[in-house]
């Protein structure tokens, strides 16, 4: 199968080339030429975008709902091109690729549904009382509605469920915000071609070219400007911290601040209760390893921390882990720069006081092998690192002398996507003094299961505190994922036929 690539930019409908160029590095397979990024594309992209948005923002939910369902079936069509790519570029083995392309058109597909139901909008009207005392009330109508422009960066870990046409440009379009994505350099390729099913669908459905648009990285410019545009009205992120963090506070820093949705690094720990380790410590110990393992651990839900009481059920459990974790393959991660900083991580952690090295066979260029360590619950109390992340798998068992100190280690967390208690009916009284406590660190917790494998549907919140995320109130997986593009607004004594079609 021959790919079909031209190394450009889309640009409202149109492929646009750059001044500088940069080299793909995929996993396997031959490298590619692409267009790098500048901010006179991003600029040309957002006047497009916000052009667009003149009548994408007030086109129908049945409109838009054709418009996601056509996104959908134009990625199916090109389903053996964007896994053969894929999985050059990321490494990410070939039955994966599809699993996360089935996501991302299944995503595209939810919001479709969401949309036609109408809840989202959170409609809502106060009637005139004009006869009221003192004062008369006013008619006064609210409705969510989309607000403009966004900008969004693809993920290095999902190249489809959280990039071009992942869930952060499906939200958005769904509430009617035309996009602009920044794509991730590890796989310009994968971008490219998903961004060409875009254009098509909106070509098949007669829609204004600017609502779409994918410019390609290769520099820190594009990111920078796409934060700074002011007609940026939001930004969507997945990635590490540090970057978050860099672009969170050019989002606030601009004289009109703009929301930025960051979803940034967790380590979510999870708590193993007494009754039910004796139980089923081994099945939870296996369990955990095949979690941290999944996808060369490069999930931002994976679960890096495990808190047990000590003892020698705690040694079993340690001992049983070191074996399933053993027995796992080196995988290919998904850069080479993510490879370093995975065995960076690992060193820092290794070199840390009062740390036992469990598991350390290192591998070397774009591989992972997993590690694992254990320390007492004091000795992470008293060493921040030991609790951030590392991307890749890696595990830190945390043996606590009793109860009051397991407590004391959910009440010492930062923000965190998950956390997860493996408990027993006889747990009970424990859990309830975590439960309260984990509730307001994580955007999820979860009992008996593992973190890893987000389900996409109306329940789900894929957020949390800082540095969780950098927005505790929003959540990037599920439906609600699309009030992030919305705004309420009120209409006060607005003559019906003026209102929004939806409102009236
Ligand atoms: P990243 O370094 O945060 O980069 C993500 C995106 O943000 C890229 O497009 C990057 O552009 C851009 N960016 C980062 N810093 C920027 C800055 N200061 N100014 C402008 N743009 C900036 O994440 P990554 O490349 O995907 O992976 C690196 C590390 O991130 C991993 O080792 C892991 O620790 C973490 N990570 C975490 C998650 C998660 O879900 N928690 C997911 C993926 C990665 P450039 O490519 O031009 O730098």
């Amino acid at each position: 199968m021959t790919l079909n690539l031209t190394g450009k930019h889309l640009i409202a409908g149109e492929w646009v080339e750059g001044s500088t160029t940069f080299t793909s590095s995929p996993a396997s397979g031959e490298s590619h030429t692409f267009f790098a990024g500048s901010a006179a594309l991003v600029d040309r992209a957002m006047k497009a975008a916000e052009e667009a948005f003149v009548t994408y923002g007030y086109s129908s939910r049945e409109e838009r709902a054709k418009f996601l369902e056509a996104i959908a079936e134009q990625i199916d069509a090109r389903g053996d091109e964007i896994t053969k790519i894929g999985s050059q570029e990321t490494g990410l083995p070939e039955a994966r690729l599809v699993g996360e392309r089935g996501r991302t058109t299944g995503q595209l597909r939810l919001f479709a549904t969401h949309i036609l139901k109408g809840d989202y909008l959170d409609r809502r009207h106060d009637a005139a009382l004009p006869d009221r005392q003192p004062l008369p009330r006013p008619d006064i109508r609210l409705m969510q509605r989309p607000i403009g422009p966004v900008g969004v960066f693809g993920a290095s870990n999902f190249p489809l469920a959280f990039s071009t046409a992942g869930g952060d440009t499906a939200s958005a379009l769904a509430a009617g915000c035309p996009v602009v994505v920044k794509g991730h350099e590890a796989h310009p390729g994968t971008s490219e071609i998903v961004a060409q099913a875009i254009a098509a669908a909106i070509k098949s459905c007669g829609i204004h070219p600017g609502v779409f648009s994918l410019i390609q990285g290769g520099n820190r410019e594009t990111g920078e400007a796409i934060c700074l545009h002011p007609l940026t009205r939001a930004v969507g992120f997945t990635g590490s911290l540090r970057g978050g963090r860099a672009l969170f506070d050019l989002c606030v820093r601009r004289e009109e601040p703009i929301p930025f949705f960051g979803e940034l690094g967790s380590v979510n720990p999870m708590f193993l209760l007494p009754a039910a380790v004796s139980a089923r410590g081994e099945t939870i110990a296996k369990g955990w390893a095949g979690s941290l393992t999944m996808g060369a651990g490069q999930f931002c839900t994976n679960p890096g921390i495990a808190v047990v009481k000590e003892g020698a059920e705690a040694d079993a459990f340690l001992e049983t882990a070191k074996t399933a974790l053993a027995a796992t393959n080196a995988q290919t991660m998904l850069t080479d720069g993510i490879a370093n900083a995975y065995r960076e991580g690992a060193k820092r952690i290794e070199a840390t006081e009062g740390v036992q090295s469990v598991l350390t066979t290192t591998c070397d260029l774009r591989n992972a092998t997993p590690y694992l360590f254990a320390t007492t619950g004091e000795n992470w109390l008293a060493n921040h690192v030991l609790g951030e992340e590392v991307f890749g798998p890696l595990g830190v068992l945390v043996t606590v002398k009793d109860e009051a100190e397991m407590v004391h280690i959910a009440e010492s967390l930062v923000g965190q996507l998950t956390t997860t208690l493996q408990m027993d009916d006889a747990d009970a009284p424990i859990a309830r003094k975590l439960l309260p406590i984990l509730e307001r660190k994580s955007g999820r917790v979860l009992a008996n299961g593992f973190p890893t494998g987000v389900e996409v549907c109306d329940a789900m919140v894929h957020g949390g505190p800082y540095p969780a995320t950098t927005n505790f109130g929003a959540t990037s997986v599920g439906t609600m994922a699309i009030r992030r593009f919305m705004r309420p607004v009120s209409y006060q004594n607005i003559p019906v036929a003026l209102l929004p079609e939806d409102l009236q």
